[in-house]
């Protein structure tokens, strides 16, 4: 996969994905991210790509032209027009079923708008669709772009080693992960659970997908409705979730 991010502070998105994970992907060639200096695009000897609201109203607006022209740069590098994003407050909220559906495009090109926003005859013309990753206003869309491009690009073949595997996360199946420990066994009095150091895998795997199916009902009981589960496990966090419910009305005796 091939990410375009279209930004005014690209040395600033440059130094996040240059580390870590993202980094060695992009090394050793797993996923292709560029960024692009919108001022490189445009057209005045000031590099000016803002400019005031018609009709008054606070703040500036980026300017639709140096975007058209960065975009059409980019569709004409790649040879097809890649799928455009504009990262906005106004967009769908980033999920990870909506991660699994990006990652089936081959180009993906996103833009961080500033100050007020984006001209909105520009969006209009190339944008595919808006997303937002939360529903809160920060000052630019840099961050959101970083946070969209690092949790696609972890879904990209060979961009994660075997043991950092994402199926297994939080979310990927619709449900939260397990608990996790590590070494040591016993850390301040505190034990690890049992099964975990019995060597038997299908108790493992048979303890971790109840402690999922708990620590979602516990922790995101809105996910429940919709996750794939047993009758069982079902009947497991209504109980749960009910006796949380009881609990915060305070209507329920330990
Ligand atoms: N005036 C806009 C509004 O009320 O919808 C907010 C503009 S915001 C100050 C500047 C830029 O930050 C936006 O153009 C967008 O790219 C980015 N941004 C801010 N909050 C965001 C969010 N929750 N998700 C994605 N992008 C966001």
């Amino acid at each position: 996969m091939r990410i375009d991010i279209i930004t005014l502070f690209d040395t600033m998105c440059e130094s996040v994905l240059s580390e870590s994970i993202i980094g060695r992907a992009r090394k050793k060639g797993a996923i292709d991210i560029r960024c692009h200096q919108l001022r490189d695009y445009a057209f005045d000897k000031h590099r000016r790509v803002d400019d005031s609201t018609y009709g008054g109203g606070m703040g500036m607006l980026m300017l639709a032209e140096p975007i058209a022209l960065c975009f059409e740069d980019i569709a004409g590098q790649i040879g097809q027009k890649p799928h455009f994003i504009y990262m906005s407050p106004k967009g769908k909220v980033l999920t990870q079923q909506k991660l699994k559906e990006l990652s089936a495009y081959d180009n993906i090109c996103i833009l961080c708008g500033h100050y007020e926003g984006v001209d909105q005859r520009v969006l209009d013309r190339y944008v595919d669709e808006e997303i937002s990753i939360g529903d809160y206003v920060l000052t630019g869309g840099e961050l959101p772009a970083l946070v969209l491009t690092d949790s696609l690009a972890r879904l990209q073949k060979d961009v994660l080693s075997d043991d950092e595997c994402f199926e297994l996360e939080s979310h990927y199946n619709g449900l939260l992960e397990y608990p996790q420990y590590t070494k040591p066994q016993c850390w301040r009095g505190e034990e690890i659970p049992e099964v975990l150091f019995s060597g038997h895998h299908a108790n493992i795997e048979k303890w971790r997908r109840e402690q999922s199916v708990i620590e979602t009902a516990k922790k995101r009981p809105d996910m429940i409705a919709s996750a794939d589960l047993s009758p069982e496990e079902r009947r497991l966090a209504e109980e749960i979730i009910l006796r949380q419910n009881a609990q915060t009305n305070g209507d329920f005796d330990e």
